[in-house]
């Protein structure tokens, strides 16, 4: 016959464990929840930029977006800075 002590440590940490979990599973359905669809290929605009993160020195090229002057993507959690546009 265990302890009235030991019966409510345990039920304390299954409340706290259920209440981590609910919380966890609310965090994943935030990232989870759905993107807005992508606009028709025939709207997308065929671009030419560098993009440079300012923080580990990234660069990607961006080659399609929805309109002419994207807004930048992000690294590191910054705004990566443009880099000369790249006509060819
Ligand atoms: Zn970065």
């Amino acid at each position: 016959m265990p302890a009235l002590s030991t019966i409510l440590w345990v039920l304390g940490g299954l409340l706290i464990g259920y209440v981590l979990w609910k919380s966890g599973v609310g965090m994943l359905r935030g990232f989870t929840s759905p993107l807005p669809p992508p606009p028709p290929a025939g709207e997308m605009r065929k671009v030419n930029v560098r993009y440079r993160c300012t923080v580990c020195g990234l660069e990607i090229k961006l080659m399609l977006a929805p309109d002419e002057d994207p807004p930048p993507p992000r690294h590191c959690m910054e705004d990566m800075v443009i880099q000369a546009p790249l006509y060819d």
